[in-house]
């Protein structure tokens, strides 16, 4: 496993004190696999006042004491330590009434939620793995820790997260998970909407989004996600080529729906006002087509800053021909006025330019650049202006 000098340094400090420190979850887990991880998080045996007084000389912030979650700033990085912890009793499906803190890791292992989640790797013991996650992760597979049905309905939040690290990882999920994920995911409907809003947001931008939905689809599960409206298999198939981000992922698979529904729908995920503006933009511009230097410009007056999500978006529904693509960036690269190109007066008085002249070169430079977008870089208008010179 690869980690950083300051986890190893952090782990060691802990251990000189006398407690046992781990990394563990995501970082595990993607470490295994040869991605680098988000970050680092680390489990230890002391109560988080202890983890406090450790590190004493460094800035700490107290984000959870009452879940023991204390995060270090360690030479500039910053890391949570979060005490090994039982999760008690779920009565709402949201949140555990209680935690207690344990002094085994194993414990803290088993509260996770599936199998490739549920390593922790000590500096000296090396990988701690009493689920099977590492024959899970060979076998490219999401598995729940335990009973799959008593753990969704301690937090269905999971069930919409198997489907999210199938998305991202590109695993299947198990079948006795899948059936579990299925019988119960009606209590995804008491689960805080903003929750479901990071892992479904999360999920969108994965590469392996299509089959991920599809199999959210099948299941009844998308239903508690996306309330009535259900995206079609066109959509489904092509999101995964529609650009990564968030906005474009949320545009596109709306692309169906009403502007009112997808409104709605972009608000019960609790998205921002940006995601809410650009998805908007992205969705209307997935029904437009564009087949000529005309429409290309009057789309990228429509979908102003995002034009370019909006037709990948075009194109992936099929609105518009793939050459659409070339044809909108050539438009959008036409200088609109003076301040668009890429010299200005003050360049060209350097360049040895002087009185009305320099307007003059300026307005031919933009005619030439309407012509010839890719004319628009500094070296090149240097270039241009100075054989107006010579031709002078
Ligand atoms: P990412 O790299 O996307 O952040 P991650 O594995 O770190 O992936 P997080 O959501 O940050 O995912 O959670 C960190 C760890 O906490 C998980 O690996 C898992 O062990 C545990 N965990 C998080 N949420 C739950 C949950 N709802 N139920 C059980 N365990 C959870
Ligand atoms: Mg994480």
């Amino acid at each position: 496993m690869i980690y950083p000098e300051y986890i190893a340094e952090i782990i060691k400090r802990i251990e000189e004190h006398g407690e046992r420190a781990y990394m563990v979850g995501g970082c595990v887990r993607d470490s295994l696999l040869g991605i680098t991880p988000n970050d680092f998080d680390i489990a230890v045996s002391c109560p988080p006042e202890k983890t406090m007084e450790i590190f004493s000389d460094r800035h700490v912030i107290p984000t959870g004491l009452k879940h023991g979650t204390v995060t270090v700033v360690y030479d500039r990085e910053i890391v949570e330590l979060t005490t090994f912890r039982i999760d008690g009793s779920y009565t709402d499906s949201r949140h555990p009434d209680e935690v207690s803190f344990t002094n085994r890791i194993e414990e803290d292992l088993s509260r996770r939620d599936f199998t490739v989640n549920a390593m922790a790797y000590g500096l000296r013991e090396g990988l701690v793995d009493i689920f099977g996650g590492r024959e899970d992760l060979e076998a490219r597979r999401i598995r729940a820790v335990g009973k799959p049905e008593v753990r969704f309905e301690e937090d269905a939040l999971r069930i919409l997260r198997a489907f999210r690290f199938s998305a991202q990882l590109g695993f299947e999920i198990e079948k006795e998970t899948l059936i579990a994920a299925r019988e119960k995911a009606e209590g995804l409907s008491r689960i805080a909407r903003e929750r479901i809003g990071v892992e479904f947001i999360k999920l969108l931008c994965s590469p392996d989004v299509s089959c991920a939905l599809k199999q959210m689809k099948d299941s009844g599960v998308m239903c508690y996600v996306l309330g009535g409206y259900e995206p079609s298999i066109r959509i489904i198939d092509r999101l995964h080529s529609v650009l990564g981000s968030d906005i474009s992922r949320l545009g596109f698979l709306l692309a169906e729906a009403e502007e009112n529904e997808a409104r709605e729908i972009l608000h019960s995920l609790r998205c921002s006002t940006k995601q809410i503006k650009g998805a908007l933009a992205v969705r209307r511009a997935s029904r437009i087509s564009v087949s000529d230097v005309i429409s290309a410009r009057r789309f990228i007056a429509d979908t102003g800053v995002y034009w370019e999500s909006g037709i990948v978006a075009s194109v992936a529904y099929g609105s518009s021909p793939h050459d659409a693509i070339e044809l909108t960036r050539r438009e959008n690269s036409i200088p609109k006025n003076l301040s668009e190109l890429k010299i200005n007066g003050r360049k060209l008085m350097e360049l040895g330019f002087c009185g009305k002249d320099i307007g003059r070169i300026l307005g031919e430079i933009l005619l030439r650049c309407v012509d010839e977008p890719t004319l628009n870089r500094e070296e090149k208008l240097i270039e241009l202006a100075m054989q107006y010179k010579k031709d002078e």
